[in-house]
């Protein structure tokens, strides 16, 4: 089903390029090094994507011929990497807007409850940007993101948008009933999450494989499968089907 029907704040990404390499990074047998280098060009594709609607003012500059009337970026941009994953898309936006200030909000997903809890969190008192993009290759549950925009809004962010390499059905719905008017930009949208709260197909674990941590112990899911995590996946599939 085209979820874009459902979900009026989802984009997802029909650009060939990003077909191209989001099959690259799916395959298991990509290296952490060419892994790396895929989430970045896909960031980089996806937030040219992401920021397509972003206002400008005018401004006028010289050319070496004669004055004229440009555009400069009018909202502060802010991105929110989701750690640790999120950090590998950070540079690619960075190359897009170079001015854009970088916030860590440190939240991990318990794996037995897949509840985000947050372990870090230095943003200042008032907001400094009006446009806040969360980075996280994967939009599984939704739970972190749903979580992260709760703090980015409480922060006083005017506007919000979640940028993914791949998403799940079950992240979607969660992020889309908590937050209807954050964007959800995606390369793609696979069938499900499995019992262990993997995005299937997806890729894996994008933590692990940008960074070459195979052999665990981990936060992430899926090393130590517990009936609760099977559980909550279950209950988010209700969610979906229910709607
Ligand atoms: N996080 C990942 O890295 N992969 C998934 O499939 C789900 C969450």
């Amino acid at each position: 089903m085209d979820l874009t029907k459902r979900y009026a704040n989802l984009h997802v990404s029909r650009h060939p390029l990003v077909a191209h390499k989001l099959t690259l990074l799916r395959d298991q047998t990509t290296e952490p090094k060419k892994f790396r280098e895929l989430v970045r060009e896909l960031s980089w594709l996806l937030g040219y994507e992401a920021m397509a609607d972003l206002a400008t003012r005018p401004i006028t500059i010289e050319t070496p011929l004669e004055p004229m009337a440009g555009a400069e970026l009018e909202p502060k941009v802010g991105l929110i990497p989701v750690l640790r994953a999120g950090l590998g898309m950070v540079d690619a936006m960075l190359e897009l807007m170079p001015s854009a200030e970088v916030w860590h909000i440190g939240l991990y997903r318990d794996e037995r409850s897949l509840k985000p809890v947050e372990y870090y969190n230095k943003l200042p008192d008032a907001a400094t940007v009006q446009v806040c993009l969360i980075l996280d290759p994967m939009l599984a549950t939704g739970g972190s993101s749903a979580a992260t925009v709760d703090i980015l809004k409480h922060w006083g962010a005017a506007r919000i948008k979640q940028v993914s390499l791949i998403a799940a059905p079950e992240g979607i719905a969660t992020l889309s009933a908590a937050h209807p008017d954050v964007d959800i930009h995606v390369g793609a949208v696979d069938r499900a999450l499995n019992e262990r709260g993997y995005i299937v197909p997806g890729l894996g674990d994008a933590g692990d494989r940008q960074f070459g941590t195979f052999a665990g112990p981990s936060s992430e899911p899926g090393h130590d499968p517990a009936d609760e995590t099977a559980e909550v996946v279950r209950r988010l599939q209700r969610n979906l089907a229910g709607e």
